[in-house]
């Protein structure tokens, strides 16, 4: 279908880029045949205490499976994040803030007042008694207090586990005890297209259950009057103000603990992710740079939440570690309107941005007259991440919002890999829409057969799994290292296993298919989801679509179509048969959908992605148990799946 269609880079990117096609090849054969020699020079990008004389020290070898980098290495993040900008862009825009509603002020946080902000926050952690390795739960909404926190922890050798500001109590408080974090920060309330967010109540609910947590540091953010208890709450600016605004980082080994992150709970039970400091900040740092071209002086916004690890890696980590100016979004994009995205980009002239396929779908669904009404001639560059994107979002993207100039940046990785791992090089790596493309240094892709044999001709199709480590590499599950090996490395010896499927073509370039638990068996066909999904969504009336599998007598696994609409398109019998007809045509009669269910909405994570595992549930007919759904965003969209269930 669309592997034919190929965008060369435009001769903007190939004229500011240091990667040609040549030097990435050259680099990455190098990063693999001699990687103590690349990352030893890679880790120069960072300042050092101690600079380490052991670089590599890892091995996936079940069950002793064990991650070093840099492991004598000694650095503080946060001063690599601020202090050792301070010399020569002190006065450089580090952080642009973009509040929810778009009548109120942007504030505009230089590197100068990041340090004054991140010494404070860390004087009083202090002062509350958090040292070194102890954990913190940051709840927040995306104010900048959020990037002081994370930073100050960072600071102070604190391990910060941020939790997304739209999880209930439950959730809160389930993370909150599975690391054993003493110290909370939160806000009175966050703001979310144009509603308040009850941060503080969801606090005081959760800590009914969480007998560990000693102190409650609460940002005056709204206003709104919040109930302050005792000794345990203390108010963020009181404090700030009682405390020195200067602070030595904390000198920490490279393998330290940094954060932990919860992962979204797409396909069961989050997993406390655990990163650690030198190889972290060199991978989201490289990654940053090159993945996006990255030159000082650029506006970069991600609009992922800093609840995420996009957020941990895009927002804060990478770009403050490269000294560069950073966005931080406060709402959503669908308010006050649907034009609110491109009305950020034309107010403060992004130059790069970066967004996930939900939104965008979400987006073109609305109607492109809303990306043509800003001046967005600033933008150079799209990044899309989080889900495989269906070629005709990638097109929508393309044409509408970089009006056929920007390149488009689609970076497949995950929680578990601190940055980037497939992504085109801008500048240097043609690209085709629904493909992630070529493995950034370091990253060795292999394509597995489902029993494990490894497919070693170019074009092959399997299960995606990473032959070695690279510096950005989870370290363990937290609490639970058996966890880690059995999830990762027990499946397929000797390999980490991604859990995603994936196609790699005759050119090399890598296509992810979607999870692997979600891959459909018809008549003994495999087919991905992504790619049927993608089939629908080329249809001009569909904004969005998500194929699962049920049991089907005849075919073993039957394709079954959740349906959503394009803004003003009626739902019809006819159209059930010419949707089918169509994904016939554009796959191939083995894709065709056996049940079409339209959804005016979907099950989505908190990150927006798609919850299959629901979906599969309603349509096997089985949905008497859902399994967890605290991750999910709005539950209420599941009972109207339920009622309008097809498979009866
Ligand atoms: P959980 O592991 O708890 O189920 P999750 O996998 O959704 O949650 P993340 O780490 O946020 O949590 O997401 C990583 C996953 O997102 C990848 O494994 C992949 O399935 C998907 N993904 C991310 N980026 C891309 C991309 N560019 N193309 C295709 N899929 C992507
Ligand atoms: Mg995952």
């Amino acid at each position: 279908m669309s592997d034919q269609l190929i965008f060369q880079p435009s001769a903007a990117a190939i004229a500011r880029t240091h990667t040609t096609k040549e030097r990435y090849e050259e680099q990455y054969q190098r990063s693999v045949t001699d990687p103590n020699g690349f990352w030893a020079e890679q880790a120069q990008r960072l300042d050092w205490v101690k600079f380490p004389t052991v670089i590599k020290n890892t091995s996936f070898q079940y069950p002793d499976v064990s991650i070093k980098w840099f492991e004598d290495g000694v650095l503080n993040v946060a001063y690599n994040c601020i202090d050792r900008h301070l010399a020569d862009r002190g006065d450089d825009v580090a952080i642009i803030w973009e509040p929810d509603n778009p009548e109120d002020e942007a504030e505009y946080i230089t590197y100068r007042t990041l340090h004054e902000k991140v010494c404070r926050c860390a004087n009083v952690l202090k002062s509350l008694g958090v040292k070194k390795g102890d954990r913190v739960t940051i709840y927040l909404p995306m104010i900048p207090q959020a990037a002081y926190a994370m930073l100050a922890c960072a600071r102070i050798g604190a391990v910060h586990s941020v939790v997304f500001g739209g999880f209930s109590p439950d959730a809160l408080a389930g993370r909150i005890n599975d690391c054993d974090s003493a110290v909370v920060i939160t806000a009175d309330e966050g703001r979310r297209g144009g509603k308040a967010v009850p941060l503080k109540a969801n606090v005081d609910k959760a800590l009914q259950d969480c007998p560990g947590v000693q102190k409650v540091l609460v940002v005056h953010n709204t206003g709104a009057d919040v109930a302050m208890k005792g000794s345990r709450d203390i108010w963020w600016h009181e404090a700030a103000a009682g405390v020195e605004p200067f602070n030595d980082p904390e000198p920490m080994n490279a393998e330290d603990p940094l954060f932990i992150l919860y992962t979204s709970g797409s396909t069961g039970k989050p997993k406390g992710v655990l990163h650690t400091q030198g190889g972290y900040l060199t991978y989201a740092s490289l990654t940053h740079e090159l993945s996006f071209d990255y030159k000082r002086g650029e506006v970069f916004w991600c609009t992922a939440d800093v609840g995420w690890v996009t957020g941990h890696s895009y927002i804060v980590y990478g770009p403050l570690a490269n000294g560069a100016t950073t966005v931080m979004f406060e709402g959503i994009p669908s308010w006050p309107d649907c034009g609110r995205f491109w009305q950020v980009v034309e107010r403060h002239k992004v130059n790069i941005f970066h967004t996930a396929p939900t939104a965008i779908r979400a987006l073109m669904g609305a109607g492109s007259e809303w990306a043509d009404k800003y001046e967005m001639s600033s933008l150079r560059l799209l990044g899309t991440v989080g889900e495989p994107i269906n070629p005709e979002a990638w097109l929508w993207y393309h044409e509408h919002v970089g009006k056929g100039r920007c390149e488009i940046v689609d970076a497949w990785w995950q929680t578990e890999t601190g940055g980037h791992m497939i992504a085109p090089f801008p500048g240097a790596i043609p690209t085709k829409p629904g493909s992630a493309t070529m493995p950034f240094y370091g990253v060795q892709p292999v394509v597995l057969s489902p029993e494990g044999q490894l497919q070693e001709q170019t074009k092959a199709e399997g299960v995606l799994a990473i032959k070695d480590s690279w510096p950005g590499q989870m370290r363990t599950v937290y609490g639970d290292h058996q966890r880690f090996v059995d999830t990762y490395f027990s499946q397929y010896k000797g390999y980490y296993f991604t859990g995603d499927g994936c196609r790699r073509d005759e050119d090399g370039y890598y296509w992810i298919t979607g999870r692997v638990d979600d891959v459909l068996n018809v008549s003994g066909h495999r087919l991905g989801t992504a790619e049927v999904e993608s089939a629908l969504v080329a249809h001009p009336k569909v904004s969005e679509a998500a194929v699962v599998g049920y049991p089907h007598a005849v075919k073993g696994q039957g394709i079954y179509c959740y349906v959503t609409l394009m803004a003003g398109e009626q739902s019809s019998d006819e159209l059930v048969s010419e949707l089918k007809a169509w994904v016939r045509k554009e796959i191939g009669p083995i894709a065709t959908p056996d049940l079409i269910q339209w959804a005016p909405g979907l099950p989505k994570t908190r990150s927006g992605k798609i919850m299959r595992r629901i979906l599969r549930k309603v349509a096997e007919n089985d949905f008497g148990s859902l399994g967890d759904t605290s991750t999910l965003a709005d539950p209420a969209v599941v009972d109207d799946l339920i009622e309008n269930r097809q498979n009866r």
